[in-house]
């Protein structure tokens, strides 16, 4: 049984909040209903069965400082989301931001931001137990040891990979990140942990790897596999990948749980600037996601999705095909 995890109270609406980039706020709610109309007996995720992060939890992945930033002291939190949101630019001038407009104070959704990362787990512990399970929302990867970066607070994948190894679910974990941008946050965070394994395939060049200094910045540092796909080579995109996934399965040991970042801002459709370089179609974009799905069943290793980046009104069509074709 194929596990979906959902409830529109971990729905981060951003606009809510006076942030007005542009990802669709409701394409995960559309997914859902659209799934719903075929399969009548999908429900929301009971909430009370998702255990919130501790700081414990939190502690195990990123820097005591700055989760105390997070947790400790409302205005640090503050200053800690309108950073990692890029709200703010180099003139001190709100950006992309209007708080005037906002329904709710920022700093409100730190708690929905915390309920996404737990959903994570959750939806992982029932992928071990079910082989497949997504949940429709997170996949944080640009957030690195000592802070958020790229809309991402907590990396909600390798927090997740730590809780189940610190609770004995799991000892050993691939990330499979097809996000467009590289993942950049989890290969940080696991530079020197062998128990987790990251492959990364993404645009090589643009944000965030757009200061060419791989020798200053942390966002260079190298998962175990990097796949590098400029403007010219879109159309060798699944060849890479089909590459990069058989180099996985012979150079490491399969894994206990495989995590799949399954941002769709690679698509042609995708309304994020900084995703422009990668124009995959509707088709490659199913081919894509058949491929890694199909990978992981046949090697029987339990898979756990988080939607990651997508934007604008197409990006949910990219999940959907997918999810129609498997459920
Ligand atoms: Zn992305």
């Amino acid at each position: 049984m194929k596990s979906i995890f959902y409830n529109p109270v971990c729905d981060f609406i951003m606009p809510d909040y006076g942030i007005l980039i542009p990802i669709a706020p409701d394409r995960a709610k559309k997914i859902f209903e659209a799934l719903k109309n075929k399969h009548p007996n999908l429900t929301f995720t009971d909430m009370s069965g998702v255990e919130i992060f501790s700081r414990e939890d939190l502690e195990r992945v990123h820097d005591k400082e700055y989760i105390s930033k997070l947790l400790d002291d409302d205005k640090s939190l503050e200053q800690e989301m309108l950073k990692c949101f890029e709200l703010v630019n180099e003139l001190g001038e709100y950006h992309r931001y209007d708080p005037t407009i906002a329904k709710k104070s920022l700093i409100s959704g730190f708690a929905i931001i915390l309920k996404r990362v737990s959903m994570t787990y959750a939806s992982s512990l029932k992928a071990l137990e079910t082989g497949f399970s997504y949940h429709f929302g997170a996949g944080m990867h640009h957030a690195m040891s000592f802070g958020g970066r790229g809309f991402g607070m907590l990396n909600d994948i390798v927090l997740t990979i730590r809780k189940l190894q610190a609770h004995q679910k799991i000892k050993t974990a691939w990330v499979i990140d097809v996000d467009a941008h590289k993942g950049d946050g989890t290969s940080e965070l696991t530079k020197n942990d062998p128990t987790i394994i990251t492959l990364s395939i993404h645009m090589k060049n643009g944000w965030p790897l757009d200061s060419g200094d791989p020798l200053k910045d942390p966002w260079f540092i190298p998962s175990n596999i990097d796949i590098e796909v400029d403007e010219h080579s879109n159309r060798e995109y699944l060849s890479l990948l089909q590459k990069g996934l058989e180099k996985l399965k012979t150079n490491y040991p399969l894994p206990d749980l495989a995590i799949v970042v399954n941002g769709s801002d690679p698509y042609e459709l995708d309304e994020l600037p900084s995703t422009s370089l990668l124009k995959l179609t509707k088709e490659e974009m199913l081919q894509r996601d058949l491929m890694v799905f199909h990978f992981l069943e046949e090697l029987k290793i339990p898979q756990s999705y988080v939607m990651a980046g997508g934007y604008g009104k197409h990006s949910h069509e990219i999940y959907q095909q997918f999810l129609e074709k498997i459920l």
